[in-house]
This record gives C-alpha cells, sequence and structure tokens, in this order.
C-alpha cells in the first residue's frame, strides 16, 4: 500500500557537530542498530546489564518505575513490548505479507536474517527507538555508574 517513504528527521543530527567528523546520516544509524541486534551487541537492557551499563535487564519503556522485572531482549522488543504495538503490529503485517509466516511462528533471530523482511525491520527500527541509546540510569542505591576520578 504505501511506497517506501523516508520518515523526517528528527533534528538530532544537529548534535555532536563539535568534534569535526561527519556524521552519520540517520540511514546509516538505522543500518547499524539493524546490524547490532542481527549481532546481539544491540543497546537492549539484557545487554546493557551484560555489560554493567545498567543495574538491571528491564525494560526501561514498560518498568521505569515499578520493577515489574520485564527483560528487556529482543524478543521482548519486536513481540511484546507494549509501547511499541503499534509499531510491532505494522511490521509483523508486512513480514506476514511477503513470507506467509505469522508473528507466533517466527523467533526474532530468524526475522532479522531473513532479507525479505528486512524492509519492515528497518522501519519498524527507524519509527521506535530500539537499539538507541538507554535513558540514563536511575540513582537507585544499587549500583551506580560513578566514575572515580585521580
Ligand atoms: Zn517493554
Amino acid at each position: 500500500m504505501d511506497g517506501p517513504s523516508r520518515p523526517p528527521d528528527r533534528g538530532a543530527e544537529r548534535l555532536a557537530l563539535a568534534n569535526g567528523d561527519r556524521l552519520p546520516s540517520s540511514e546509516e544509524r538505522t543500518a547499524s542498530r539493524f546490524h547490532q541486534l542481527k549481532s546481539g551487541r544491540a543497546l537492549t537492557g539484557v545487554y546493557l546489564k551484560s555489560t554493567d551499563n545498567r543495574p538491571d535487564e528491564n525494560c526501561w519503556w514498560c518498568d521505569p518505575e515499578n520493577d515489574s522485572g520485564t527483560h528487556q531482549m529482543r524478543d521482548h522488543l519486536f513481540k511484546h513490548c507494549y509501547k511499541l504495538k503499534d509499531q510491532q503490529a505494522a511490521m509483523w503485517a508486512r513480514a506476514k505479507e511477503v513470507t506467509k509466516k505469522r508473528k507466533q511462528k517466527w523467533r526474532v533471530g530468524d526475522l532479522l536474517v531473513d532479507e525479505r523482511c528486512s524492509p519492515a525491520v528497518l522501519d519498524f527500527l527507524r519509527s521506535t527507538h530500539v537499539g538507541r541509546a538507554a535513558p540514563p540510569v536511575k540513582e537507585t542505591g544499587t549500583v551506580t555508574m560513578k566514575r572515580r576520578r585521580g
């Protein structure tokens, strides 16, 4: 139905010009998030916990306040996170259109490597913050990220 359309740039591109490097275009950054998700190194809660960058694996969209224990892994982001349900629905509808395979039948890892689904996955990433930098960790008294200087 809809042809391929480029979403408008959000303006974040203006950041970080100070270091003089050419900024990656938003398309390049989307492609890099896609690649990181495929390789399991996307900035999900589970990955960030494993690299000691967050105190827990919880999804920061589902439970920013109460600790409901929803582990933010790829499966959660692509299938279950209620904050992303509209974008998920659009993506799975397109995946089903090209593969005749329903959401329930997919493992997310398989979806990510199926090239027929790549346009839908890329649009999903463009329309969400999946795999982007996480919000700052709140001081909860458990793990803090203070840097020791000197
Ligand atoms: Zn969630």
